[in-house]
């Protein structure tokens, strides 16, 4: 008898390994690795899987089941991603499972529980469909919305994954997700004076002479070409009728004349429209020294550290490398921190390399993230730029990584496993299969910085900004000494506020960073200090004025605000503490006839808010924009001219050892909001503590001296980059159970560490969330250990943790590098 034929399966459990099927001689003879099948599971679930390997041993403790179909004729996911998602779970502690569900888009890996709906735009054409398919499609008529197990009870169940994938391909059904907004770059309209009229005076005259019984046509013509002659940047249609007057249509009129053209550009970010001139620029001097440094140490299999300040031209840099890449036939992953995809960065490599760019934005919706997964397959694509997410496509012959901002947290995933790190999983990537890997940053990572330092990585400087634009200047503000003087009202000193009075007088715009949303964090009882708490989490509510609510910005609870203490009945509360609604409404106050609009979480809830409120911003119909960090990232309006930030206290005094780091980075790129081009911008920052070392570095933009100082520290009280880390986050609704479960674990881990080494189990500043009890303990690995060995033995205490059948329900969760 032949031997028999066996595959292992990736499935999308948190169970570790993979999955033993045997299967036919004929099934083997059209499989491969990396193909999708779908497998029963247990005794009533249905799963897609991922052919990971063949094999002829057969298992001994149990009988293996057969898969029930294959799902396509070719591998969705090569190799290579294979073998990085498993280096992935070895390393974030996590199973194949875990990152394969992570990885791979939900559309194409259907399993029991996943619901699907008819698609609105319903076909009728019947014809097209099997006998199992119009029945399915009958009973979603009749039901609307139906799990993949309840399919498998009306078609036959090893064919129901089969079944739903090909009606999804043909259009029939749609996921129940959640619907996205399409993301689509926006178009707007834009008119300009047909050049001949401008360059031919005969030409001119007859236009002119064309119009004089449409004198309103005449003055638009006339204020065109004024507009144009002072400015070369493209006149959006929108904004010109509203300064100007007129209507579409009598535009629309003239452009019939052969007067005026009217033209579309794809944008978002039209600010940056008017730089045309970089696409056929040359480096300067020291762009050239910085690639020649970046290519001899890619030359060497060095990943390479860009420094470089704000608008030194690192984008100029990342081209020409990214056309070196396509020249030598290989494609480009350039990554950027989520909430700039819309940004100048993409319009720019958009614009200079067309429609090979691919773009993954997490506003696509599950068609679009399989069409970009084909595609990416295919090799459609030349240069894809996504998030930390667009990782996990199956590239062709990828060639090199770009990490923008690779500072930037958002590359930490924090919300699901595995909690990777997707600049650190570049570096990975690199290395595992040979590729150069770039990380640019005007404000790098200590990690990244250090390793460069230590020669691991190679390392360029861009230390100018291009052209004549200077950074802006950076002033601090002594709160203390405001309030004793009584130069200050409400949270914003005489001087913030005069300094943006002559801003607004000139017609420029100001930007006021406060980086707690809500009104005041704290209500407080004048007569017993009762301070309303979060029924579920340890933490005080927030005020909102605008809603006249108490809130948890950790669990969502609200509430009306109480008119008494609920402890003692006083009618006296006062609150503590400020936040942006606060902000914005001592800025009305104080700027009546300024136009004020605010950015955080909260004014962001509505639909197409971030984006109406930044369009706005950018077409300056509002004068003082107050936000929270979102105002940071990757943002660029050309006529701001002072940013102020309104306590910086709270930056530094966060109970994190990356708090000095972070503000740093932060208060760096706030201010880099301000004066960009040929004006410098101002930056004042609000401070209790104008002598903290960190503060005086951002004034002084000493970013060497900022690390050297913080790895110092860094080195002292053991913390990365000298040592790794490893987070376990204990969590239950019992206190004594988390207690308990946290308390044994450290107890079996003391047996391997000395207490340098192991930290807690602590409860950290909010010791409750949602109901759940809080307890954190912290590994650092020794310098003279392997993190492969510690991560064993804490695996052992783990499974050892896990034998107990009451420490179960406490759901524990390992973070390797935290952040
Ligand atoms: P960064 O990415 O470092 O912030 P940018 O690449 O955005 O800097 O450069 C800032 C500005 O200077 C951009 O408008 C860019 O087009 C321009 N610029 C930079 N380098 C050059 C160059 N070599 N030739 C022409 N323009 C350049
Ligand atoms: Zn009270
Ligand atoms: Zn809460």
């Amino acid at each position: 008898m032949a031997n028999q034929l066996f595959v292992e399966i990736i499935l999308p459990l948190a169970l570790p390994g993979t999955f033993t099927y045997h299967i036919s001689e004929q099934e083997k003879s059209q499989l491969q690795i990396g193909q999708r099948v779908s497998v029963p599971f247990g005794s009533k679930k249905l799963y897609t899987g991922i052919i990971h390997s063949f094999h002829q041993n057969k298992p001994e403790l149990y009988k293996t089941k057969g898969i029930d179909s294959i799902l396509d004729d070719y591998p969705l996911v090569t190799k290579f991603q294979i073998q990085f998602w498993e280096w992935m779970a070895d390393y974030y502690m996590c199973t194949l499972g875990d990152v394969f569900r992570n990885a791979f888009p939900t559309a194409l890996k259907w399993e029991s529980e996943t619901f699907i709906r008819l698609n609105d735009a319903i076909n009728e054409n019947y014809d097209e469909l099997s006998e199992d398919e119009q029945i399915l499609i009958n009973s979603l008529g009749n039901k609307g919305l139906i799990s993949i197990n309840e399919a498998s009870a009306i078609v036959n169940q090893k064919l129901v994954i089969k079944i739903v994938k090909s009606l999804w391909e043909k259009g029939w059904i749609r996921l129940d997700e959640v619907l996205k907004e399409k993301y689509s770059p926006k178009i707007e309209r834009f008119v300009k004076v047909i050049s001949e009229l401008k360059s031919d005076g005969k030409k001119f005259n007859e236009a002119i002479n064309s119009l004089k019984n449409a004198a309103k046509q005449r003055e638009i013509l006339l204020q065109l070409i004024v507009e144009e002659t002072q400015s070369s940047k493209p006149i959006k249609i929108s904004k010109f009728l509203k300064s100007f007057g007129g209507t579409h249509a009598v535009l629309n009129s003239m452009a019939s004349k052969g007067i005026l053209e009217i033209y579309e550009l794809n944008t978002s970010r039209i600010g940056e429209i008017d730089n045309t001139q970089y696409e056929i620029s040359s480096l300067t001097l020291e762009q050239e020294k910085a690639l020649k440094i970046i290519e001899n140490d890619f030359s060497n299999n060095k990943p390479v550290l860009l420094y470089g300040i704000t608008s030194s031209g690192k984008t100029e840099v990342y081209i020409k490398l990214i056309e070196q890449k396509l020249k030598e036939n290989k494609t480009v992953l350039f990554l950027l921190p989520e909430i700039s995809l819309t940004s100048q960065m993409v319009l720019r490599i958009r614009k200079h390399f067309g429609e090979t760019v691919g773009i993954y934005h997490s506003k696509f919706n599950q068609n679009e993230r399989v069409e970009l997964w084909e595609k990416t397959l295919k090799g459609d694509y030349k240069i894809i730029i996504g998030a930390r997410s667009a990782l996990f496509l199956p590239f062709q012959k990828l060639g090199l990584i770009i990490v923008d901002e690779e500072h930037e947290s958002a590359y930490k995933q924090t919300d699901s496993k595995p909690f990777f790190h997707a600049r650190d999983m570049a570096l990975v990537l690199g290395n595992l299969f040979k590729l150069k890997v770039l990380l640019g940053s005007a404000t790098p990572s200590l990690e990244s910085f250090y390793n460069s330092k230590e020669n691991k990585y190679g390392y360029a400087e861009l230390l100018n900004r291009f052209g004549e634009s200077k950074l802006p200047k950076i002033e601090l503000i002594d709160l203390r000494k405001a309030m004793n003087q009584k130069e200050i009202t409400g949270d914003i000193s005489h001087k913030l506020r005069d300094e943006i009075q002559d801003v607004l007088n000139e017609g420029k715009q100001v930007i006021i960073f406060q980086n707690r949303r809500g009104f005041a964090p704290v209500v407080e009882c004048m007569s017993c200090g009762h301070s309303p708490y979060c029924p579920n989490c340890d933490v005080p509510l927030t005020f909102h004025k605008f809603s006249n609510q108490i809130k948890c910005h950790y669990c969502g609870h609200s509430q009306a605000k109480p008119s008494k203490c609920s402890n003692c009945q006083s009618l006296e509360l006062t609150t503590k503490g400020i936040g942006t609604e606060q902000i914005e409404l001592q800025l009305n106050t104080i700027f009546p006839k300024a136009r004020i609009a605010r950015m955080d979480v909260d004014a962001m809830r509505r639909k197409n808010a971030y984006e109406k409120t930044i369009e706005a911003f950018e077409n300056q119909e509002i004068d003082i924009l107050v936000g929270t960090q979102m105002l940071a990232k990757g943002l660029d309006f050309s006529n701001v001219a002072l940013v102020g930030v309104v306590r910086a206290d709270s930056l530094l005094n966060f109970p994190d050892f990356r708090a000095h780091e972070k503000a740093f980075q932060l208060l760096t790129q706030v201010s880099g909001r301000a004066g960009r081009r040929e004006e410098q911008g101002k930056v004042l920052i609000q401070t209790y503590n104008p002598d903290h070392q960190v503060l005086q570095n951002v004034t002084t933009y000493d970013y060497l001296k900022t690390v050297n100082e913080i790895l110092y520290e860094r080195k002292s009280f053991l913390y990365p980059p000298y040592v790794r880390l490893i987070q376990l986050t204990f969590k239950h609704i019992k206190k004594e159970k988390v207690d308990k479960v946290s308390g044994e674990f450290v107890k079996l881990m003391k047996n391997f560490l000395d207490e340098k080494h192991l930290l807690g189990p602590e409860e950290p500043s909010i010791g409750r969330i949602r109901n759940q009890f809080i307890r954190k303990v912290l590994i650092k690995i020794p310098e003279n250990q392997s993190a492969k060995h510690i991560k064993q033995l804490v695996q052992k205490s783990l499974d050892s943790i896990n034998t107990v059948q009451v420490y179960r329900s406490v759901r524990i969760d390992v973070d390797v590098d935290p952040h």
